[in-house]
């Protein structure tokens, strides 16, 4: 645990700012700040114990159930912004929302936007719905439970489905950060025996959410994935760019559709 983490967990514990824990070291040895740094030291994320997740310079609600929000996610957002014309108002559909970080950040950088959140974890959509709540945005979105891409039946067309799935390869599960592994929920992980078993899904039912020229914006786990879908699209889709993350790597590619 970094002395910076110590901090951040004395002040969350006691409610007090770091000039407080500065002027009173001895606040340190309290039994509740001691409780925290043990579930730290235990391995649970600091983002579960402060209950909070930065993302795109925005504080979210986090917790044990759902996904904490990576940077690298924000490559998606990137590419949404750049690539959804301000002509019109548009829905989109974000399919596996988690805490909403893609859904809340583009309803509050495109006030013109209209977001359909999709989960299968109730825990998720708990945490999608307060921070829907904590931004004010509960009127411009839908949060939709969803077992199977099946059962999501739209009433309007989407100009967008925008989409950060599980795609680690099962045999890598094992073999994650401990992190990662002991406490972030696999089901947001987990992408089936080559990873890309959300990508097949998405693909075969985004057709029946998008409307003509509708943009799949995807976040990919690696090189080898992005060029499957990349050099051969499914049926009904052009391939149209990529963006790169902070690392310079292929993290977020889009796609139209044709139909
Ligand atoms: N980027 C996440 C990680 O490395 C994985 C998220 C995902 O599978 N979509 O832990």
């Amino acid at each position: 645990m970094t002395h910076q983490e110590r901090q951040w967990l004395a002040c969350h514990a006691l409610g007090v700012s770091s000039a407080a824990l500065l002027a009173h070291p001895e606040l340190y040895e309290r039994r509740s700040v001691q409780a925290l740094f043990r579930r730290r030291e235990a391995g649970e994320p600091l983002q579960y114990i402060l209950g909070t997740a930065p993302f795109r310079g925005r504080d979210l609600h986090v917790g044990p159930g759902v996904l904490i929000p990576r940077q690298d996610t924000e490559t998606l957002i990137t590419a949404a912004l750049e690539l959804v014309p301000y002509e019109e108002p548009f829905t989109f559909l974000d399919w596996g929302t988690g805490s909403g970080c893609i859904a809340v950040t583009l309803l509050l950088e495109r006030p013109d936007s209209f977001a359909l959140m999709v989960d299968r974890s109730p825990a998720a959509l708990k945490y999608a719905e307060e921070n829907l709540k904590r931004y004010g945005l509960e009127a411009r979105a839908r949060l939709i439970r969803s077992e199977t891409p099946d059962d999501i039946i739209l009433e309007e067309r989407c100009a967008l489905v925008i989409s950060n799935p599980p795609y680690i390869p099962t045999e890598d599960i094992p073999g994650l950060m401990r992190e990662v592994r002991d406490h972030e929920p696999h089901s947001a992980l987990d992408g089936g025996p080559d990873g890309m078993d959300c990508y097949r899904l998405l693909f075969r039912h985004a057709p029946r959410w998008l409307g003509p020229r509708g943009l799949l914006i995807l976040e990919m786990g690696d090189a080898r994935q992005a060029e499957a879908f990349r050099s051969s699209p499914p049926a009904g889709f052009t391939f149209l760019r990529e963006f790169l993350d902070d690392g310079g790597n292929p993290r977020c590619a889009v796609w139209q559709y044709l139909g």
